[in-house]
């Protein structure tokens, strides 16, 4: 078995970088500064000239020219994200996960009601 102490696969990386960008996103301002709005373009601008997975990278940056970051607040920014997110899974043969903000806040912000992730 691989040990935790080796540099990431392509599938750690992208659990990592998926974690920080939801969570990111679902701790966004409802009502973001003009300062928040644009350092969040640049972090999403930043991923297709810098993600270390080359084909990943320019892969993500054609969808977002498609489809151009929704940085008015956090719910929609999580939208965006996750259908960005549904768009590599479709690629990989994964299932679609639900955008719905419910959906996204109880798996990257709140948990469940029934308190297992308390
Ligand atoms: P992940 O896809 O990493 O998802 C982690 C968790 O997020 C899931 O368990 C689920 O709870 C939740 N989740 C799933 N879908 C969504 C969603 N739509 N919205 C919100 N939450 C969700 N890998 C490649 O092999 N080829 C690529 O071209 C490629 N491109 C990538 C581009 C980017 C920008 C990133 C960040 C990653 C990319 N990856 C790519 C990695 C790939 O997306 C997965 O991270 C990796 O395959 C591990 O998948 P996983 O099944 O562990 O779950």
């Amino acid at each position: 078995a691989r040990s935790e102490n080796c540099p990431p696969d392509v599938e750690q990386l992208g659990r990592a970088t998926w974690t920080f960008l939801h969570t990111t996103a679902a701790y966004y301002p409802e009502k973001p500064t003009p300062n928040q709005r644009a350092n969040m373009l640049t972090l999403i601008r930043s991923l297709p000239v810098l993600y270390p997975c080359t084909h990943c990278a320019s892969d993500f940056g054609e969808e977002v020219k498609k489809s151009p970051p929704d940085v008015s607040g956090r719910v929609g920014l999580s939208r965006w994200l996750c259908e960005r997110h549904n768009e590599v899974n479709e690629k990989l043969g994964k299932s679609k996960f639900n955008c719905a903000v419910e959906k996204l806040d109880e798996r990257w912000k709140d948990g469940p009601d029934d308190g297992s992730c308390d």
